[in-house]
């Protein structure tokens, strides 16, 4: 089976800027009731999704305050575990981080190795890849970040 994610988190000054469980040296990070991690968000979507489970806002609501400024690795974790209830088990992931600063090629690798630890995953199982918006629309103008991704699951 085969899940789409999807995120955006609005970038403001003063606040971390972490995506795929890495904290980025940033001058805008993302506010959020988590820690705003718009790649992992995604991911956790598409997994869910590949099983027809909703989504993360059924199973992590933001109005609870277990979640407020969550490790969103945790999260994954927590996500992975429920597939594996299931009786299911993740393929791969692929995902692609959409934003105008920083720079994410020499963070990519990082990000890979903690996705797919959380997920129990060999690296090369876990694609991350970054674009910029060409200084279009939301992003363009730095007011957010967005992420998509797909996730293929099977079952055992
Ligand atoms: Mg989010």
């Amino acid at each position: 089976m085969i899940g789409f994610g999807y995120d955006v988190h609005r970038l403001a000054p003063g606040e971390s800027l972490v995506l795929g469980g890495v904290m980025l040296e940033s001058k805008l990070g993302t506010v959020a009731h988590s820690d705003g991690d718009v790649l992992v968000h995604a991911i956790m979507d598409a997994l869910l999704g590949a099983l027809a489970l909703g989504d993360i806002g059924l199973h992590f609501p933001d109005t609870h305050p277990e979640w407020k400024g969550a490790d969103s690795i945790a999260m994954l974790k927590r996500v992975h575990h429920i597939i594996r209830n299931e009786g299911a088990h993740v393929v791969n992931v692929d995902s692609t981080v959409v934003l105008e600063a920083p720079r994410l090629r020499p963070h990519i690798e990082a990000m890979r190795e903690r996705i797919a630890e959380a997920l129990a995953l060999d690296t090369k199982r876990v694609s991350i890849k970054a674009t910029t918006s060409e200084r279009l629309g939301f992003v363009g103008r730095e007011e957010g970040i967005a992420a998509y991704a797909i996730a293929q699951v099977e079952y055992d």
